[in-house]
């Protein structure tokens, strides 16, 4: 099959006045209008594709494959794909010519089966060498850069607009060398600061979502792993890796904001819908599963699937999970 591949023309928004937290007034949460709520009739649908994790064992690069066109061939077709990150295996500890190799099959079935605007987010197995030695690191392609220019991000976090939807996509991985992964869930300050300008400065006509790898609240890193072992004897304990550790930060920015309608994430494996104070957080699982393990496809409870995202145009969101190789 070939499919021309069109890039999304990404733009970071330009910083404008930056207007103080403590000057802002609480805003009581509006609702969406559920009159006339016929999802999909005066909207749009954009599929989540999340944690793929392309490398050549187990057939990944061939499912990967079927779930673009499982995509591509729904009945009421999207107008775009969210990316969600972890796009390749791992390459925080791989060399670089397994790395290379990764990219190069993501690549390839993302220019012969992608036709529709694709919207990445970069992803902690994405980044290069953070969960390396001193020693093993090579200067030029450390770190964030190389992911971006496979993924072709002009900005590590962006926004984009479709009808009266605004788009923002963070970068969700911070470096953290003093733990054994390489990484943490959270924003950096400057990223931070370009959330809270780019909120101010979306019109209240608005509806807002936000695309991250890692989620900002989420039901399902509690289950990730046996963390009320671990947290022994004190309680559960959830990795800061699991879950944005800024998150009562970021909680509090959004409480700002009574027209962010929907946060959406990966990274956990697991997925969950979770209601927090009016706005919707949905962490969607991942293409890959069980990371394709032949043996055992899902993880715990939840098998290989991709989101469809249903964006009405009075501000209400539907998501669908859907396990494309049923
Ligand atoms: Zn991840």
């Amino acid at each position: 099959m070939n499919r021309k591949k069109f890039i999304a023309a990404l733009s970071l928004a330009s910083t404008a006045h930056l207007s103080s937290a403590s000057g802002q007034r609480f805003i009581k949460r509006q609702q969406p209008s559920s009159k006339k709520s016929k999802l999909g009739s005066s909207g749009f649908r954009l599929a989540h594709v999340t944690d793929p994790h392309i490398s050549s064992r187990n057939n990944a690069p061939e499912k990967i494959a079927a779930a673009f066109r499982h995509i591509h061939d729904q009945k009421k077709s999207p107008i775009g794909i969210l990316s969600g990150g972890d796009s390749i295996m791992d390459a925080l500890r791989e060399s670089k010519k397994n790395t290379k190799e990764q990219w190069r099959l993501w690549n390839d079935v993302v220019n012969s089966e992608v036709n529709l605007p694709l919207y990445p987010c970069i992803g902690n197995h994405d980044v290069w060498g953070w969960g390396m030695k001193e020693g093993q690191k090579d200067g030029g392609s450390y770190g964030k850069k190389w992911a971006m220019d496979e993924l072709k991000l002009q900005d590590r976090y962006y926004s984009f607009s479709i009808q009266n939807w605004e788009f923002i996509v963070l970068d969700s991985v911070h470096p953290s060398f003093d733990t054994g992964s390489g990484y943490t869930a959270r924003l950096d300050e400057e990223q931070f600061q370009w959330l809270e300008n780019k909120l101010n400065n979306t019109s209240k006509e608005k509806h807002i979502c936000i695309l991250s790898h890692i989620p900002i609240i989420s039901f399902c890193p509690f289950f990730d792993g046996p963390n009320e072992e671990k947290g022994k004897p004190n309680g559960w304990l959830v990795p800061h890796e699991w879950m944005h550790i800024d998150a009562r930060r970021i909680k509090n920015l959004f409480k700002r904001h009574d027209n962010i309608r929907s946060c959406i994430s990966g990274h956990i494996h697991l997925q969950d819908s979770v209601e927090y104070l009016g706005i919707k957080y949905f962490c969607n699982g991942a293409l890959s599963g069980n990371w394709w393990n032949s043996q055992q496809p899902a993880y715990q409870e939840f098998k290989p699937a991709y989101a469809m995202l249903d964006f009405s145009s009075n501000g209400e969101i539907k998501r669908t999970m859907i396990p494309y190789d049923e």
